[in-house]
């Protein structure tokens, strides 16, 4: 396995990875402290590319001020390792300065949906991750990429914008892997002291709950919110940020859950922000 640190690099490689007939290149963007989710995807990638680059890039312009950039895991040996065993030909792992040029001023703004959601609590979020996920499929130019259903708000805000930019690369969305007791994977799980960890699973009971409300035929999206609305009123030591059902392209809120609708939260443990999400059927 290859660790490619310049876009030229990883340009040239992509080019000639795909100059033999049959062969496709799979991208997997990530921004490392590797897990089983990631792992996922990677496996997707291999398992319909003949060739893929996971890319490891913590990406200094998704994160506000006051947010964890710093002390955000690092662990790239492991990573490497994880992504090889896993079936990456290439690791992409560029500088800073190498994805924003010295002065860089260029952004992608996917307007009406990149301010909902988390990008309603986390200004400019969504601003800082379509520049850098251009900036990975220009480079990369890859036939798929592939993108976990965990950050739900995050595959509609690149789904819009590969649209918009008309860029070649298919968007394959990967289910969202989770421990057994139900927790969503995150790099974020670290952070978690142990009591703050039983208290996260309050997500996932909010989304067996609705998953089985509307398994029961329950619709309206007022009553399905009351109900996880009450399971958290039971945990006042968890901050809900947002709870919604929403359309998933458009991430408007539905008034009635249909299929193409998602249940979408975001929550504050401790000082840990937690995301889950399920999609309706
Ligand atoms: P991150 O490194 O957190 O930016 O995530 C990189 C990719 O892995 C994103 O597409 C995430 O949606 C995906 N991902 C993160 N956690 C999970 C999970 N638990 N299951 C599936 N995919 C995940």
């Amino acid at each position: 396995m290859e660790i490619l640190r310049t876009v030229a690099e990883l340009r040239s490689w992509s080019r000639s990875a795909r100059s033999a007939a049959g062969n496709n290149v799979g991208l997997v963007p990530t921004m490392g402290a590797l897990h089983d989710g990631h792992a996922s995807l990677i496996r997707a990638s291999h398992a319909a590319c003949s060739n893929v680059v996971v890319s490891i890039f913590v990406n200094p312009t998704q994160f506000g001020p006051n947010e964890d950039y710093a002390r955000y895991p690092r662990s790239f040996d492991a990573d490497c390792a994880l992504a090889e065993a896993e079936g990456a030909n290439v690791i992409f792992a560029p500088s800073v300065e190498e994805l924003y040029p010295t002065g860089a001023t260029t952004f992608v703004e996917v307007e009406g949906l990149g301010n909902l959601l988390d990008g309603a609590s986390r200004p400019g979020h969504f601003r800082g991750v379509a520049s850098v996920v251009a900036k990975l499929l220009i480079a990369a130019e890859p036939d798929q990429a592939f993108f976990g259903q965990k950050d739900a708000a995050q595959v509609a805000v690149i789904r819009r914008m590969v649209t918009d930019l008309r860029l070649a690369t298919e968007i394959v969305v990967c289910p969202i892997v989770r421990d057994p007791d139900g927790l969503a994977l995150s790099s974020r799980n670290v952070y978690l002291t142990p009591a703050e960890r039983s208290l996260a699973l309050t997500l996932s009971r909010a989304i067996r709950e609705i998953e089985s409300l509307t398994a029961a035929g329950e619709r309206h999206s007022a009553t399905l919110l009351e109900a996880t609305r009450k399971i958290f009123s039971s945990v006042p030591e968890i901050r809900v940020d947002y709870m919604a059902l929403v359309d998933w392209a458009t991430l408007k809120p539905v008034g009635f859950a249909a299929p193409g609708t998602i249940f979408a939260i975001a929550v504050l443990v401790g000082p840990t922000r937690l995301i889950d999400n399920t999609i309706l059927t």
